[in-house]
């Protein structure tokens, strides 16, 4: 294996905060399976394999013994042809047999049936089933059919709705599977769990106990996640066989540029000189970035420093590119004839673009378990490299000083809560809708869903148990990606394109009249936004700025579930009511931050109840910090830094979380720190909080103590989602109590 690593000279610099060189890993592998149906070793050694990687023979024996499996091995590691295997082989067994595939999206789907009528297997008949599927195929391929692939969504409101069309499917359906199983957390998640177990109750009432084939990023609690999915238990197939190449990997610091404001150079131009100066090697390079102006910038950037041949030799890859445009660029980087790539986090999802030598990430995607995934596609040929460039966010800068924190620990969990009644409901009435529930029901749906029954409009007892008297399909009222019910649409003015949805608690201080929006990288200027009609209109945006909303937040207890005494406080978990208004937005400058315009707002408060961790430091701890301001600010401050590190725990990002400090809380009569869950109802990411309190704690006084700004900055205590605009923050007060605090353990 030949290794080019010409890329020694271009990692040189005080920027180079960390380096490290995975080892090669050879393979482990084992001979097919002696029961593996013929036709399937057949058209596998067609494809030039002949025998499995050691977790993929362990994934499939234990599927032959007929219990769920959840396959969480690193990216590119077969994932696919683990939870394949035992699917051909039944359906080359049976003509009967049905299995039913899940994507989180379209593409994705696409992808993987591509890849399967490459494989050639005889006797397997698969088809796409979602949106985009014509009418007059639908019934076609209910009844030819028996590998189905299509989304949550459909299944949701396609599917089981008219499990009447899927009788003779759902009777013989042996496999759900179930790929990129780490998408589904936090609300989607919760939502995805549900209809899962929609699924189950359905095809047990037409005879059918599939087994769930799961598979996921490497995450903490694969287990778990597969129980909180499905609600059943599932086989953990973790130790990865496949071979690897050696990779080395770099954290990159742009330059501090003021010490005491904590401002450094900007990541963008830093990840277009690395870009350059990599292509200008002939090293085959992706560049990552969080939106689409990063992308669009660090190609223009980085376009600029290479001579006119080499830059014609880059190309930016942007979301919504079809099926055959996504495969010319492959095609183009497979031939050499591209050397460059900038993409957004888009083409983070399983879809292959072909081997290259080295990956960028320009800012901590989120999650390390998209990192990997973003890294993944470095080396897979030879030696390769895979980069962090930090923006200044808290997260990352934390990772540049704790490097281990980010390359050997395993603490994200993938969490969700399918029992979140906001959640919750709308599937009791949409399976109630498919068939009426009764207390048998508590096997498949859970115990939750009979308890809620009584409490769903629309849902009336008989004697065959709970039924909807409403008129409409329910699922229709449901969408998956929010707890509200009644959220706002989003709406492109210029297009009439409906760009998503945002929930009441959310929608006035992220879609308020002025307001910047994101969507999939792209910015959107918010038009108007009609309480009454609860639509956002939006339009293309181009401006070098952003907003921010002013917002006064209150929080009251409503019932505490868990106290505990914990790091010398008492340590509180449960249900609290937030209530927000939105009173102002500042306009601030991209560049650098500063603001240009606050600007009035008048909008009515919003309240929602949901699940919040709390504690109340005892005098001791906050001996010192009593004086008013100090006291507030140390809080305020300590709050913002849990917050920024909350996602290391809990698979989210720091906008699904929310917080509130005070020197007096109405409720403890105490100073009092709250971290809440940003969504109604809780979807599980403040439990966590509480669960892993002393290393959350631990961590967040270790990236106070390590930022060497003088006196708070946006790497340690400010927060770009700040709803008293990053004002009374003392960073130096919330270290002091933080410590206490740790040291108390
Ligand atoms: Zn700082
Ligand atoms: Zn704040």
């Amino acid at each position: 294996m030949t290794s080019v690593a010409t890329w020694e000279d271009v990692l040189v610099g005080d920027e180079l905060a960390y380096l490290t060189t995975e080892p090669a890993r050879e393979a482990r592998t084992a001979p097919f399976p002696d029961d593996l149906q013929p036709a399937v070793g057949e058209a596998l050694a067609r494809r030039g394999i002949h025998e499995l990687y050691t977790h993929q023979a362990a994934a499939y024996a234990a599927a032959g013994e007929g219990g769920n499996v959840i396959v969480t091995t690193g990216t590119a590691s077969g994932k696919t042809l683990a939870f394949n295997l035992p699917v051909l082989d039944a359906l080359g067994a049976d003509r009967h047999t049905r299995a039913l595939y899940l994507y989180p999206t379209k593409a994705l789907a696409q992808d993987q049936a591509r890849s399967l009528g490459g494989l050639g297997v005889a006797g397997v008949r698969a088809a796409i089933y979602d949106g985009d599927t014509p009418t007059e195929r639908r019934r076609q391929i209910r009844g030819w059919a028996n590998l189905v692939l299509t989304n949550p969504d459909m299944l949701h409101i396609g599917v089981l709705p008219r499990h009447d069309l899927w009788g003779d499917f759902l009777h013989n359906l042996r496999f759900v599977v179930v790929d990129e199983a780490h998408v589904y957390r936090g609300v989607f998640g919760s939502h995805v769990a549900n209809v899962l177990r929609r699924l189950r109750r359905l095809a047990r009432i037409y005879g059918a106990e599939p087994q769930f084939l799961l598979a996921s990023a490497t995450i903490a609690n694969a287990g778990e996640l597969a129980r909180a999915l499905t609600g059943e238990e599932a086989t953990v197939v973790e130790d990865d066989a496949a071979p690897r190449a050696e990779r080395t990997v770099a954290l990159w610091n742009p330059p501090l540029l003021d010490a005491e404001l904590g401002l450094r150079a900007s990541a963008l131009g830093e990840a277009s000189r690395l870009l350059a100066g990599l292509v200008g090697r002939g090293l085959r390079t992706i560049c990552f970035a969080k939106s689409r102006k990063s992308a669009e910038l660090i190609h223009r950037f980085a376009s600029d420093r290479l001579d006119s041949a080499t830059a014609a030799r880059l190309a930016p890859y942007r979301a919504g590119y079809t099926p055959q445009q996504r495969r010319e660029v492959e095609r183009r980087l497979v031939e050499g004839e591209l050397l460059g790539v900038t993409s957004t986090d888009a083409l983070e999802l399983g879809i292959d673009i072909g081997d290259l030598d080295c990956a960028i990430s320009v800012g901590f995607p989120g999650t390390i378990a998209s990192l990997r995934q973003q890294w993944g596609r470095a080396g897979r040929r030879g030696h390769g490299l895979a980069m962090l460039i930090a923006s200044e966010d808290a997260l990352d800068q934390y990772f540049m000083r704790e490097p281990q924190a980010l390359l050997d620990r395993q603490v994200e969990a993938a969490i969700l809560d399918h029992a979140n009644p906001r959640v919750l409901d709308g599937h009791v009435a949409a399976a109630a809708f498919e068939a009426p529930v009764d207390d048998g029901d508590a096997a498949t749906l859970g115990p939750e869903a009979l308890e809620r029954a009584p409490l769903v409009p629309e849902l009336r007892h008989t004697q065959r148990g709970w039924v909807w008297a409403g008129k409409d399909a329910p699922a229709a009222r449901v969408p998956l990606r929010s707890t509200s019910p009644d959220a706002f649409l989003v709406v492109d003015a210029s297009s009439g394109d409906v760009l998503g949805l945002a929930e009441r608690e959310r929608a006035y201080s992220t879609v308020h009249e002025g307001a910047v929006y994101l969507h999939l990288g792209r910015q959107y200027l918010v038009r108007e936004l009609d309480l009454q009609a609860r639509r956002a209109l939006v339009e293309p945006f181009d401006g070098d700025w952003y907003t921010q909303a002013k917002k006064e937040t209150q929080t009251a207890i409503e019932e505490p579930l868990r106290v505990e005494r914990r790091l010398g406080l008492e340590l509180s978990f449960g249900r609290v009511s937030v209530t927000e208004q939105v009173v102002a937005y500042q306009k601030k400058a991209a560049a650098d931050g500063s603001t240009l315009d606050t600007v009035p707002l008048d909008l009515p408060p919003t309240t929602f109840d949901t699940e919040a961790v709390w504690f109340v430091p005892r005098p001791h701890q906050l001996e010192g910090l009593e004086a008013m301001p100090l006291l507030l600010s140390s809080l305020h401050a300590a709050e913002h830094s849990l917050i920024a590190l909350l996602p290391l725990w809990a698979m989210c990002d720091r906008w699904d979380i929310g917080g509130l400090s005070t020197n007096l809380h109405n409720d403890t009569g105490a100073p009092t720190v709250f971290v809440y869950d940003g969504h109604a109802g809780g979807v599980g990411i403040a439990a966590r909080g509480f669960d892993q309190f002393e290393g959350w704690v631990a961590d967040t006084a270790e990236l106070l103590a390590g930022c060497p700004c003088e006196r708070g900055c946006p790497s340690c205590v400010q927060s770009p989602k700040c709803g008293n605009l990053n004002e009374f923050l003392d960073k130096s007060g919330a270290l002091t109590l933080l410590t206490r605090m740790s040291n108390a353990g």
